[in-house]
């Protein structure tokens, strides 16, 4: 991808300078190029030219010639390379393993011969279109309306993640987040829309005693469908994906969204394998929890 591209083609003075301006944005929407300069104790000269570099590779855009702010791209970068200073990560497939409307998804080696799967949240990339809604006043903080709101969105996730993980609930291993950027485990494994399964009545099972002892945690998933699980082609063991709009199970209106998780995979099950599995005989084997 290109976000992959630039990343390699930026020095370390270049990804300091992205990191500078990213801090600076805390007071600025844009930031004067002068700010970059005294705080980073350096010439004009080398700030400008990796300025006038990192703007045509589109991570910098300009407002007049002496202010500066950072591009979507941009963070994409800042994230990566957080997670490659941290160790999680030292190289990323340059094709994603998918792109929804919410996020892309790449695979990335670690240095520890393990391979994870990045997510970069993009809720609010459609507001952040209207410039006018760039950025938003929390507090007496500005934030970029789109990061701020695919940050939440990754944190959101990474904590239902591990929490399910904790649990044993079957869901990728949480490894990291920044950002907008969740690093979990790659897993082997097709959406369930995607395969013809040789023991539905199994794999179904699988599901309902997932949401079981989600609910044990307190927890529903909240998008759960045959895109969000996960089955792996060799013993048809599932993974759920896709967490970020997970709720309490004890809060108001809860009920509703797990009848529709549920109603949503029972369907599934009936339309593609015949199974008469009615929500009500699942839903008072719940009803305890
Ligand atoms: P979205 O909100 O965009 O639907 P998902 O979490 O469902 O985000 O991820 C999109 C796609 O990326 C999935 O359908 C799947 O193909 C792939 N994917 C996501 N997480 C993983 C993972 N942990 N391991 C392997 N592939 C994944
Ligand atoms: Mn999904």
């Amino acid at each position: 991808s290109n976000v992959i591209a630039s990343y390699n083609e930026l020095s370390k003075l270049d990804l300091r300078v992205l990191r500078v301006i990213e801090v600076l944005h805390r007071n600025h929407e844009y930031v004067p190029v002068k700010r970059i300069v005294n705080y980073m104790g350096l010439s004009e000269e080398v700030i400008d030219k990796s300025i006038s570099k990192m703007n045509k590779l589109k991570l910098l855009v300009r407002r007049g010639p002496d202010n500066v702010r950072l591009t979507f791209p941009a963070y994409d970068i800042l994230s990566i390379h957080t997670m490659v200073k941290k160790g999680v990560i030292d190289a990323i497939a340059p094709t994603p393993l998918g792109v929804g409307k919410e996020s892309d998804v790449y695979a990335a080696d670690a240095p520890n011969g393990e391979k994870y799967a990045l997510k970069f949240h993009r809720i609010g990339r459609v507001s952040f279109r209207n410039t006018r809604k760039y950025r938003v006043w929390i507090g007496e903080r500005r934030h970029v309306t789109w990061l701020y709101e695919a940050k939440i969105s990754a944190h959101m996730e990474y904590l239902a993640l591990t929490e399910a993980y904790k649990a044993k609930v079957p869901a990728p291993r949480p490894r990291a987040v920044t950002r907008h950027l969740v690093a979990m485990e790659y897993v082997n494994g097709v959406e369930l829309f995607r395969v013809k399964l040789s023991n539905p009545e199994d794999v179904l099972e699988q599901i309902i005693s997932a949401i079981e002892d989600l609910l044990r945690i307190n927890i529903i998933h909240g998008d759960l469908n045959e895109y969000n699980i996960l089955v792996n082609p060799s013993d048809e063991k599932i993974t759920i994906i896709d967490w970020p709009q997970w709720m309490y199970a004890n809060v108001k209106g809860s009920r509703v969204i797990l009848m529709r998780d549920l109603n949503i995979i029972l369907r599934h099950f009936k339309s593609n394998y015949g199974l008469n599995v009615g929500i009500d005989a699942v839903m008072s084997r719940l009803a305890p929890l």
